[in-house]
């Protein structure tokens, strides 16, 4: 952000009295808004039906051509459940019945919030939408785990699998951190509640 998208004029990166890390803050002392930035909330669905998930092959960039999980940006106005199946009619042309929220993860090197809900497909009537090369139900064995979109999306599942061979459906909560520097960079998975798979 170079200008203020109230006024026009000039920003300049400074810390607010009374704050304590930079802003984006208006130099035109008439106007001066401070303009924050926080991170945006991702929402989405793991659906079943009966012993299959249903996957998307994405059409859009990033990561064109690898599956995912239905899943968006949350719209102001929107609770997360709302966005969760709305980005579910979108992407797959499906109406799902949500069941419990099932990962949430923090993306703290990209500034985004995952929150991936379980839900359910009652009849299998589903298509690809704009956003999708396809779509269709997965078994666990056909899962294409080379092929996944995302490492939040890779998680979600591999959580799903390991809870139902335990027979019980736990919320995951935890952090997805990019460590080191440069070609030592990597991308770590920390699980607050319900464990690592
Ligand atoms: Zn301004």
């Amino acid at each position: 952000m170079k200008y203020c998208s109230h006024c026009g004029s000039l920003i300049s990166i400074t810390v607010p009295e009374g704050d304590n890390r930079p802003r984006h803050v208006c130099t035109s002392v008439s106007c001066g808004s401070i303009h924050y930035q926080n991170p945006n909330i991702v929402a989405g669905c793991l659906i079943e039906h009966g012993d299959a998930l249903l996957l998307c092959k994405r059409a859009i960039e990033p990561r064109y051509g690898l599956w995912t999980l239905p899943a968006g940006f949350l719209e102001n106005g929107e609770s997360v459940e709302e966005g969760a199946l709305r980005e579910t009619r979108e992407e797959a042309c499906a109406d799902v019945e949500i069941m419990q929220l099932y990962t949430m993860f923090s993306l703290t090197h990209i500034n985004q919030v995952y929150m991936m809900f379980r839900a359910r497909l009652h009849e299998p009537l589903f298509s690809p939408g704009e956003e999708s090369l396809e779509v269709r139900l997965f078994e666990e064995s056909e899962i294409p785990w080379g092929e996944l979109a995302f490492p939040v999306m890779n998680q979600t599942l591999k959580h799903y699998f390991e809870d139902r061979r335990k027979g019980e459906f736990k919320t995951h909560i935890g952090a997805v951190k990019a460590l080191g520097e440069g070609a030592a960079r990597r991308i770590e998975v920390q699980m607050l509640q319900g464990g690592n798979p």
